[in-house]
């Protein structure tokens, strides 16, 4: 048995061992419960369990723990970084050193636990050193534990059943486990909860053993109990006896259930000395001497946190037995006092900075909580919340008590930028996980958290046609800290529908998120169905795209009531708090009607003066091509179905990625940035971690069509696509009008390709890639498990690898080309390739309404599931798509304004009307 996160000496693991095998009898292994008829355990590995009862005569079974993630950082990190064979590295190390038993788990929010169960599992199974021992499958999920239970050799024990949900179930599901042939652990709950007094430990006890016994024949032997380890020294009464409540119930419960075993995990006793080893180490020991005296039988044990009962000094030794055993009324006190001495002794040098780190644990239940949501640790957040309920009687109590509380230093810390988006976000997971705790118990009360108690509420949607919803979750999230209640009615949400929801919930604030430039068209309609249908609430409008001036110019003029764009989720509550106050709200709002008519006026007086450049003058300044490229390696479109995420991942541009939490940078530079870098550096080991799981467990299916084409230019900016001489389809081009000062060229897309009737043929190609909708649905199972922090992330690596596709393709397809180029990733992400890969609706092409065209071609909804929404947007989101242009010469550009002249000549081009086009381009009119 190796320790946990302090490491492990040869002495301690020598005192297990003597517990263990009782070859040198110390005081506790002599009285071991003898009267107690002794029938075989009969668990076994690929080799079966000596039983202490008929060998050895010892008496004390030690279960490995540092197979679980809960218990160890160590191997919880190495599954989240899906290191498997590390993993499995430490089970090794556990059986060398003695373990009897190897106890699994992989229960936490970041780790699909039945997929690691499995996988786990078959691969300890091919190594017989480890699989000699039995297994303890350990998960509060059934579904893991019957997984599990399907692979595992010889007989293994479940970590596991109670009747906390009923006698059903708990009947149910010990019929599955004997059927699949395994003992199992009982854990003293039921209906009404956790067995915490001697008397209910052994009445819970006794009628599980009676149910098991009596309806399914179930062998007493396989029955081992868990009365329940609960922490002393807490500062709490009623929480003095915990301990010998324990001790006593596993000789009771071993007297009035003939046969069954008693198990408990041991380091729970000490939890209130969090940070103190030395006196845990104590306490473990004595507490293991007593109950081993009494009968326990096996043990959930760090070895590393035993010393050697006899050899605890004297005084620390009394002063742990008067709390194990509940001698005195003071003696959690003079436990406590006396270990603050030996700690600022500095006691067996044992103090180092990890330990500090868990100081905070022995603060109140209302500091601890703050701690736990300030730091965004959702560790304890249970055991916490558990405590706080029983403290403050009711769970709303507990909500608008601590929680609220803690939050409010959140909102404070981040108002005063002593913290950042992704910390906030964290913080919000450990809220949510402690408000689901709750939540069971509010049912219970029939109370709800009423809206009263909210800051107010905000409704809040991606607009309809847009998919797009990262930076509308963050703020979700955000204002979600600060107090307000927020209603988030999701992506390609209908115009009518918002109002609808507006008017039902009385909104307090509704906000408008996009991303494609059409939403700020969709907005705008937002804007004057509102103001058609006489709302008065406020309106927020946020999204990559949006911007001050379009709201004020474009948006504003629509919508008399305050309206605001946000341009970081970190003014948002700002923006609400302004709005909402009596005192503020006046001068506020004046500020920015004066502000926004101020830009709109500016804009007019400047776009009545500035001169465009005639058509036929821009025209006649395009650059010129000498050759045209290609051959292509063929000519239509293919599918590559399963892009191996492994290899596109060493393509990921990682900046994007810091930008999307507000964290302005550039990677790698970021993660030593002075204000940034620490949370830089945390946010992507979070984001690796996940990275991790997604790559190991295939969570995104990376796809993509592309093709080429023959084509040529015409003289009105158009490139025609061409199969044996006929034209199949065109698409359509916009030309720079701006004046340039010292240059002559005015750039079109169409200028990179050769123009018609020059005898040769040029190419043009196209794509589209996709992470797919395996993204949103991978961050679906953090959204559910009340974890925003990393379905955010997963998201946005959802983009990162859709980005990343595109890069790894375009590679491949100038490869294909017969582009010769030998470039390091980071000169892929700096655009040093040869020709470019403009995407449809993006500055050197702004019109999104082409990809029509791209999608007749590429069929890219049949081949690979992308779908373009009502105003042509990709769907699922974490989808790339654009055109490839080969020749050397073509660039990058913007074709920033045009004039009405252009506006009609498109028109004609494209087929469409003059107010159609005039809807498609608004943003550069
Ligand atoms: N490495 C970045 C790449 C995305 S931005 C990331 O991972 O996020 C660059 C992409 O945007 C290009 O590949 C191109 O498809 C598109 N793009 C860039 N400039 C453009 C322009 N002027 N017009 C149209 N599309 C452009």
């Amino acid at each position: 048995v190796v320790g946990g996160c302090c490491g492990t000496s040869p002495d301690h693991i020598a005192a297990v061992a003597e517990m263990a095998d009782g070859k040198k009898p110390r005081q506790w292994t002599e009285g071991a419960a003898t009267s107690v008829p002794q029938y075989a355990l009969t668990l076994s590995g690929l080799e079966p369990l000596i039983s202490p009862y008929t060998s050895s005569g010892g008496n004390f079974l030690i279960v490995g723990e540092r197979t679980n993630v809960m218990g160890s950082p160590k191997f919880a990190e190495l599954i989240k970084k899906g290191d498997f064979e590390g993993a499995a590295r430490i089970a090794k190390q556990q059986v060398e050193n003695g373990a009897n038993i190897l106890d699994i788990c992989f229960d936490e929010a970041l780790i699909d636990a039945e997929k690691s169960m499995v996988h786990f599992l078959n691969l300890l199974g091919s190594d017989p050193d480890i699989t000699r021992i039995p297994i303890m499958l350990d998960s509060s999920k059934w579904t893991v534990v019957e997984a599990g239970l399907k692979c595992i050799q010889g007989k293994g024990v479940v970590n596991s059943i109670s009747l906390k949900e009923g006698e059903e179930k708990f009947l149910e599901q010990a019929s599955l486990i004997r059927k699949y042939g395994a003992a199992v652990i009982v854990m003293a709950f039921d209906e009404q909860g956790q067995a915490a007094t001697l008397q209910d430990k052994i009445r819970i006890c006794e009628r599980s053993y009676n149910l098991l016994r009596e309806k399914l024949d179930f062998p007493a032997s396989d029955i081992i109990f868990d009365p329940n380890v609960l922490t002393v020294a807490t500062g709490m009464d009623e929480h003095n006896s915990y301990a010998k409540d324990f001790i006593d119930a596993v000789a009771e419960i071993k007297k009035r259930c003939p046969g069954a075993r008693t198990s408990g995990g041991i380091s729970n006793v000490s939890f209130s000395f969090r940070g103190n080893n030395h006196v845990r180490e104590a306490m473990h020991s004595v507490f293991l001497y007593h109950a081993i005296k009494n009968g326990l039988d096996m043990g959930i044990v760090n070895a590393g946190m035993i010393t050697v009962y006899d050899e605890i000094e004297p005084k620390l030794k009394e002063l742990v037995e008067d709390v194990i055993l509940n001698r005195r009324e003071d003696a959690s006190e003079r436990l406590v006092a006396h270990a603050d001495e030996l700690k600022a002794q500095g006691a067996g040098g044992k103090i180092n900075s990890n330990e500090d780190k868990l100081a905070w644990r022995k603060n109140t239940v209302e500091k601890r909580l703050e701690h736990s949501l300030v730091h965004g640790i959702v560790d304890f957040i249970d055991a916490d919340t558990e405590e706080a309920r029983q403290k403050y009687g009711r769970p709303l109590n507990v909500i608008e008590g601590p929680l609220m509380d803690g939050m409010k230093v959140v909102g404070e810390l981040f108002g005063a930028g002593k913290m950042f988006l992704p910390q906030v976000v964290k913080s919000a997971r450990a809220m949510k996980r402690s408000v689901a705790y709750l939540t069971p118990y509010m049912d219970q009360e029939k109370a709800a958290l009423g809206a009263s108690q909210a800051a107010g509420t905000f409704l809040i949607a991606t607009v309809k046609g847009d998919v797009h919803d990262i930076g509308k979750n963050i703020v979700g999230v955000v204002l979600a800290c600060n107090g307000y209640k927020v209603v988030d009615l999701g992506v390609m949400v209908k115009c009518e529908d918002i109002l609808k929801a507006a008017r039902e919930l009385k909104a307090d604030f509704v906000g408008l998120s996009g991303l494609i430039t059409p939403s700020l068209d969709e907005m705008i309609h937002v804007a004057k169905e509102m103001t058609r249908e006489g709302f008065t609430v406020p309106l927020l409008i946020g999204g990559a795209t949006t911007s001050t001036a379009h709201t004020a110019i474009k948006i504003a003029p629509h919508y008399e009531p305050p309206m605001v764009q946000v341009g970081d989720a970190s003014l948002v509550v700002e923006v609400c708090t302004k709005l909402k106050s009596p005192t503020l709200r006046e001068k506020y709002v004046t500020d920015l009607k004066v502000n926004q008519k101020t830009i709109k006026e500016r804009y007019e007086n400047n776009r009545t003066t500035e001169e465009l450049l005639p058509m036929e003058k821009a025209r006649s300044m395009k650059p010129a091509i000498a050759e045209p490229v290609g051959p292509a390696p063929f000519y239509g479109v293919k599918t590559i179905e399963e892009i191996p995420l492994s290899e596109v991942v060493n393509y990921i541009d990682w900046s994007p990625f810091f930008w999307s939490w507000e964290l302005k940078g550039k990677y790698p530079a970021i993660l030593k940035h002075e204000k940034y870098g620490e949370q830089a550096t945390t946010l992507f080991n979070d984001a690796k971690a996940l990275l991790n799981q997604i790559i190991e467990g295939k969570k995104f299916k990376l796809k993509a069509v592309y093709g080429y084409h023959q084509a040529h230019s015409t003289a009105t900016d158009d490139v025609v696509l061409t199969e044996n001489g006929s034209p199949i389809a065109q698409f359509h081009f916009l030309r720079q009008q701006k004046p340039k000062i010292g240059e002559q060229k005015y750039y079109s897309l169409s200028d990179f390709v050769m123009p018609v009737g020059n005898g040769k043929t040029d190419t043009l190609g196209m794509f589209c890639v996709t992470a797919g909708a395996s993204v949103d649905a991978f961050a679906q199972v953090f959204k559910d498990a009340h974890d925003d922090y990393s379905s955010i992330i997963v998201k946005a690596l959802g983009d990162r690898f859709a980005e990343a596709t595109a890069e790894w393709l375009h590679e491949k397809v100038r490869k294909e080309m017969g582009v010769q180029e030998s470039l390091t990733p980071q000169e892929l992400i700096e655009e040093k390739y040869q020709g470019i890969r403009p995407a449809l609706g993006y500055p050197a092409c702004p019109d999104h309404t082409e990809k029509a065209t791209l999608w007749k071609l590429l069929k890219a909804d049949e081949r690979i599931g992308v779908t373009l929404t009502e105003s042509f947007a990709m769907n699922p989101p974490s989808s790339v798509s654009g055109l490839y242009f080969f020749n050397p010469e073509a660039k990058y550009f913007s074709v920033g304004s045009i004039n009405e002249e252009q506006l009609k000549d498109y028109s004609a081009r494209k087929g469409i009307s003059l107010e159609r086009a005039r809807e498609i381009l608004g943003s550069i009119l």
